[in-house]
């Protein structure tokens, strides 16, 4: 006789799903500047500040002007799969937002001190609220400026293996400006500031694309940038690539952006050296800030939880079309050097 055994499964309870989940999401500080930074974009902010104590790990404050969030939302946006950004899974065909997995600040909130003050233009007072380890601790309201902060302080405070495991400030620091950076080139257009220790360490004013870069990685940036242009069905390019003479023994400066979002590609990185054929020396990596646009509908960014990775429908079409481009360009510039190109 077999005698029936009581079952054992057992739904998590949120907070230790939130924390599980937080170890997709949440690597290290850098990881907290991308989902902050990327909501305050989402909230259609002009102006966005990002303060850093201790390379992130004691603090990541994003300071925005953006739409803030109503009384309701402000407790709401904490919770697990809760997003503005999409209704139904439809909407991830037609995605103009950064976000849409409604994971990031339930992750956040699961692993650290979080401090979120919100006010929405039209609203007098706007909403302070406190959150430690998942659990809210206070929420009152408060005079505040229109827009947004998020404070996160203490970065796995409860998961002492993950504190250990990261690196020094210095290589810390190092991901969290690699981050930055990826989204202030994605949006020139927004004034971004960052402070670290209490010192300023970029002030980027609102402009264009190559002025962009060039208060990013210094005015020396700006002569040896060729622009590339081009416009077909399924796709639109635009952006610069470095003059060959200026290619590095190390790996230069690299970005692919994908309907304003940063990502990387190997493949299209390919296409990209692959036009430099026979132009670069053995062994030198050529700098590059490249632009697409495709119809959302051709592309699926969900295949990653940090969707620097994306999928295309027709990537050897892209393929071509990009290496024609810069191919295109670098001839182009061998003959007549000075061509101008705002975004
Ligand atoms: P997602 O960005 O994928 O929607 P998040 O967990 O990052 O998920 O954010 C949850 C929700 O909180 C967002 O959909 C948005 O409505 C709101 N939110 C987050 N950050 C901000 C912000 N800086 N300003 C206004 N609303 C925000
Ligand atoms: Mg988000």
């Amino acid at each position: 006789k077999t005698k029936k055994m009581s079952s054992i499964i057992q739904l998590l309870p949120d907070h230790v799903a939130n924390q599980i989940a937080a170890g997709e999401v949440v690597q290290r500080p850098a990881s907290v500047v991308k989902e902050l930074l990327e909501n305050a974009v989402d909230a259609k902010a002009t102006d966005i500040k990002l303060v850093l104590k201790d390379a992130g790990k004691s603090l990541v404050q994003v300071i925005d002007n953006g739409i803030g969030m109503n009384v309701t939302d402000a407790r709401l946006c904490f919770e697990r799969h809760a997003t503005s950004k999409i209704r139904q899974a439809e909407d991830l065909f037609s995605l103009h937002t950064k976000g849409f997995r409604g994971e990031a600040l339930a992750s956040i909130a699961a692993i650290a001190h979080v401090e979120m003050k919100t006010r929405q233009e039209q609203e007098e007072l706007g909403n302070h609220i406190v959150i430690e380890g998942s659990k809210f601790v206070s929420q009152e309201p408060a005079v505040l400026p229109k827009g947004t902060s998020f404070s996160v302080k203490n970065l796995f405070y409860n998961i002492p293996a993950r504190r250990n495991f990261l690196k020094s400030d210095t290589v810390e620091l190092r991901h969290v400006i690699d981050e930055f950076q990826r989204v202030a080139l994605a949006h020139p257009n927004i004034y971004f500031t960052m402070y670290h220790n209490g010192s300023e360490a970029f002030n980027l004013p609102n402009s264009n694309v190559r002025q962009r870069i060039v208060n990013i990685f210094s005015g020396k940036t700006n002569e040896k940038l060729v622009p590339i242009q081009e416009e077909t069905d399924i796709l639109s390019i635009q952006g610069f690539v470095g003059k060959p003479e200026f290619a590095k023994k190390n790996k230069g400066e690299q970005f692919f952006f994908v309907n304003d979002r940063y990502i990387k590609s190997g493949y299209l990185h390919h296409a990209v050296m692959s036009a430099y054929e026979g132009l670069l020396p053995a062994g030198s990596q050529p700098s590059y800030f490249i632009y697409l646009q495709v119809p959302p509908h051709t592309i699926d960014i969900n295949i990653h939880p940090t969707k620097t990775e994306i999928k295309f429908d027709d990537e050897q079409a892209l393929y071509a079309i990009l290496r024609a481009t810069i191919k295109h360009s670098l001839g182009q510039f061998n003959v007549a050097p000075v061509l101008d190109f705002d975004r």
